[in-house]
């Protein structure tokens, strides 16, 4: 997706060869503008399969999957990082965070991840692939069927992206980065 591309060489900042910042717009700061396109791009990636759920992770999923359920007209649902009280039973998953060096617990209501639902992933950066693999354990423990997952960024350099495809995914990502070497960011193709 060019104007995200184009959007990551102006404002990503490259923190060491391994994490982008793109705080200015998809992490920190929001654009709107930006966003809907990339739910634009998602619905039409996405439009032939038929989803009727979309799962993100809080918080920074949260916005190009609440953009793309909008395309979509479906709802969209995200898992939580902490149990709330008033939740009974959930769906449990363990992500490791690569980036932040640590371990943490998501959780989704079984009211709202069915089985039978076609459910559609989305998130910001596919990078290692945990947090990728914990949605689709609660979609596995929902009873309801992968579908696909969309990615905003996707660091082609680590196994993520190797490892969801060699699952028989169907993987998406709008921005595909194969380096960050030398401060330069090298996208793939
Ligand atoms: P994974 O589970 O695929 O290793 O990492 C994906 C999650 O880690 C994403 O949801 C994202 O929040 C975070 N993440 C991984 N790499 C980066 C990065 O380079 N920059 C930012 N901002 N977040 C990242």
């Amino acid at each position: 997706m060019e104007s995200l591309k184009q959007r990551i060489l102006q404002e990503g900042k490259i923190i060491s060869p391994e994490v982008l910042k793109v705080d200015g717009f998809i992490n920190h700061q929001l654009d709107p503008q930006l966003l809907m396109a990339i739910g634009v791009e998602f619905a039409r990636r996405f439009a032939y399969s038929h989803v009727n759920k979309i799962l993100t992770i809080e918080a920074s999923g949260i916005a190009p999957a609440v953009m793309t359920g909008y395309c979509m007209g479906i709802p969209v649902i995200f898992a939580k990082k902490e149990k709330p009280s008033t939740m009974d039973n959930p769906y449990v998953a363990e992500v490791h965070s690569f980036t932040k060096e640590k371990d943490y617990t998501i959780v989704t209501g079984r009211e709202y991840l069915k089985p039978g639902d076609k459910v559609l992933c989305i998130d910001d950066f596919l990078a290692y692939g945990s947090a990728a693999m914990a949605l689709s354990s609660l979609i596995e423990q929902a009873g309801a069927h992968l579908a696909g997952m969309g990615f905003v960024i996707e660091k082609a350099f680590q196994q993520g992206g190797e490892l969801l495809r060699a699952k028989g995914i169907h993987v998406e990502s709008l921005a595909r980065i194969e380096s960050l070497e030398g401060g330069v960011v090298t996208f793939c193709e």
